[in-house]
């Protein structure tokens, strides 16, 4: 394609506050990326309120193979990869945290494993080191209820750390959605995947850029981009309390006109209606989630924007 062989291999990194990692981080990636022969890094700056920028234009000084897009906010993770893939010019691309959690060290396995065929090469965490139980209960069990709702099988216990073929990209680069759940898209796309699996280390310095609040807008960018059974949820459920209001209702008949064994109902009158407002209310917040998403999508804003970078457009 168009951008392919400028380089044979892109390294994405999004960034957000992580200037203790920077130095460390590209020292590693210089010292494994030698089996590769022309390489370009890309970093992408996603709002950071630290020193992160100038650290990176600093390597960038010094190295001219290191590349920045510095966005003009936070856009979130998601979004920053893909302003990384957008921009890529590399054969392969490789996506992976700064914050030495994916060690660079996986890389030439990623990069040889592709040799064999392979479109997607993923690194599946077999142990997850030094994170707080909470993630890693929440983590799984998110990846677990995801593959059960969706069709396409993204892969469990697998973040977006892996490489990709510049064909894969290219279809990236296509899917136009504002809602970005990487590993989703890749999943969709399909060709030939496989994995390898790695121990992830602990974060080596500050603190994770994943409030709360992040995570839980990144679980239900993933159900809602992959997955309509919520939508379908509020109907079964729909169905399942109708039906058991119509027996309640057969009963209550009953007693009223044939036992004639009726009383001041006003416990089982006000349980009900709490219960039945429960479910419209359920209801009416997933359908209203997707009506956002399809405000969202129809409004076409850029994904994002940047304020500035070193790639030369001229090269594409
Ligand atoms: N990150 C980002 N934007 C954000 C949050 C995080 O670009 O809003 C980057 C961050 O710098 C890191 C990667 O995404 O390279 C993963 O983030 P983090 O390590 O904080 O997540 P965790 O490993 O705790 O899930
Ligand atoms: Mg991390």
């Amino acid at each position: 394609m168009e951008k392919a062989n400028t380089y044979d291999l892109s390294v994405i990194l999004p960034v957000y506050n992580e200037s203790a990692n920077l130095y460390l981080l590209y020292d590693e990636l210089i010292k494994n990326l030698d089996i590769v022969k022309s390489i370009e890094i890309i970093f992408v700056n996603d709002g950071s309120t630290d020193e992160s920028i100038s650290i990176i234009k600093s390597l960038a000084k010094k190295d001219n193979r290191v590349k920045y897009i510095d966005l003009s906010r936070n856009f979130g993770q998601q979004i920053a990869l893909i302003a990384g893939i957008h921009k890529a010019q590399g054969n392969r691309i490789v996506i992976m945290d700064c914050d030495l959690q994916d060690p660079p060290s996986l890389i030439p396995e990623l990069y040889k494993k592709m040799d064999e065929g392979y479109d997607v090469v993923y690194a599946k965490r077999s142990k997850r080191k030094g994170e707080s139980i909470f993630k890693t209960l929440t983590a799984k069990l998110f990846y677990r209820i995801l593959s059960k709702l969706t069709r396409c099988k993204i892969p469990v216990d697998t973040g977006d750390f892996r490489i990709i073929s510049r064909k894969v990209a290219d279809v990236l680069i296509q899917m136009k959605e504002q809602q970005k759940f990487f590993r989703g898209q890749v999943a969709w796309i399909g060709l030939n995947q496989t994995y390898v699996e790695f121990e992830r280390n602990k974060r080596q310095q500050g603190k994770t850029g994943y409030s709360v609040k992040k995570m839980w807008r990144f679980a239900i960018d993933g159900i809602t981009s992959f997955s309509d059974f919520p939508l379908k949820f509020a109907t079964y459920l729909g169905f399942v309390v109708s039906f058991v209001a119509f027996v309640l209702m057969m009963w209550a008949l009953y007693q009223r006109f044939i036992a004639k064994e009726y009383v001041q109902g006003w416990t089982s009158l006000i349980l009900s209606i709490l219960f039945i407002g429960g479910i419209q209310l359920i209801s009416l917040g997933i359908i209203g989630e997707y009506i956002s998403r399809i405000g969202n999508n129809v409004k076409d804003r850029p994904l994002y924007i940047i304020k500035e970078t070193n790639i030369d457009e001229e090269k594409k």
